[in-house]
């Protein structure tokens, strides 16, 4: 068997009505390519006849690979799953209800070959969505840069090629809370984007709803970065400082001053302010260590590495 050039991952949840065109059409442009394909198919756990429609397919069509979920674990868990099988020099992710048209991955190819290790579909608009989406995704990209510090892209899609060499680099990534533009803006590595006219939907409908996606915006958030805690531990010194000072003052006055506040006034005033400011100062301590923990938790590699010489030259030599 020659080796697979180019694994196309496409994650399908409920898409019975449309998988069928989104196979044939894909295939259509590959067949074009000329080059050993294959077609993975990650099914999330789809309750509608998605995954007997797919196995009719199969019968009569070659180089698809279906892979099924034992339920639902969402989008992004499907798109890792893919990341796993994928064989191809080049691997696709993309959207199987048509709304990343085949018809980019040669251009994708294209520029990718030019030097690139990713390349992804930048939306050219977000016409085909609601206001509403569109408002709050830009609100999302936008916290979520200044929370985490990575430059997300806010065109970019789930729509994008990669090589290998970046595969083999997600695979290290075992985090459970995931969002792939996070993770391919902390990965790095040699990226650009080619415009493309995202499409409506072909058939069915979203499966994303407000939930979802509020959740995923937070999930993504958290464990990308620890500068919530960050800010709320130095929020906490803040308060702590402020209320040991006031605390202090109402100890001088009852001690030194005439005018005096009611009887057993002050002695309140220093027993509560003084315990909150101490535990102001543990909350501070504590988001501190917190934080660490995330970090650490997550178990990354410390670094990716592009290029090393040594290993090129080896490979010229003896290859
Ligand atoms: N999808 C999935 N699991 C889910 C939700 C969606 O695998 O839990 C798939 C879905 O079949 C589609 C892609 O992920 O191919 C994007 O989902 P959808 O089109 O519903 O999202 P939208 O394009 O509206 O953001
Ligand atoms: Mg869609």
């Amino acid at each position: 068997m020659s080796k697979t050039f180019l694994s196309i991952i496409a994650p399908t949840y409920n898409e019975a009505e449309g998988i069928t065109a989104f196979l044939e059409q894909t295939q259509q442009v590959l067949e074009t390519l000329n080059k050993p394909y294959e077609i993975l198919v990650i099914d999330d756990g789809s309750t509608d006849m998605t995954v007997n429609t797919i196995k009719s397919y199969m019968k009569s069509h070659e180089n698809i690979r279906l892979i099924v979920f034992s339920r639902n674990y969402g989008h992004e868990i499907a798109l890792t799953a893919g990341l796993e099988y994928a064989q191809g020099e080049y691997v696709v992710q993309m959207d199987s209800d048509l709304q990343h048209p085949p018809e980019y991955i040669p251009e994708l190819l294209n520029k990718i070959q030019q030097g690139y290790d990713v390349v992804y579909a930048a939306r050219e608009s977000r016409a085909e969505e609601s206001w509403l989406k569109r408002t709050t995704a830009k609100l999302f990209y936008a916290i979520a840069r200044q929370m985490t510090g990575f430059s997300v892209p806010d065109n970019a899609t789930n729509f994008r090629i990669m090589s290998q060499q970046v595969v083999r680099s997600f695979r290290e990534l075992k985090e459970n809370n995931r969002h792939m533009l996070m993770l391919f803006a902390y990965i790095g590595f040699k990226t650009t984007s080619i415009p493309v006219q995202i499409q409506e939907r072909a058939a069915g409908k979203t499966k994303y709803n407000y939930r979802k996606l509020i959740n995923l915006a937070i999930d993504s958030i958290v464990s990308f970065s620890h500068r919530p805690l960050r800010y709320m531990s130095i929020l906490s010194v803040l308060v702590s400082v402020v209320l040991a000072f006031y605390a202090g003052f109402v100890l001088l006055q009852k001690l030194f001053s005439h005018q005096q506040l009611a009887e057993g006034m002050a002695s309140i005033i220093c027993i509560t302010s003084g315990l909150f400011a101490i535990l102001f100062l543990f909350l501070a301590v504590i988001s501190e260590y917190i934080g660490r923990i995330l970090i650490e938790s997550k178990n990354r590699p410390l670094y990716y590495i592009r290029e090393d010489s040594y290993h090129n030259q080896h490979k010229n030599n003896y290859d």
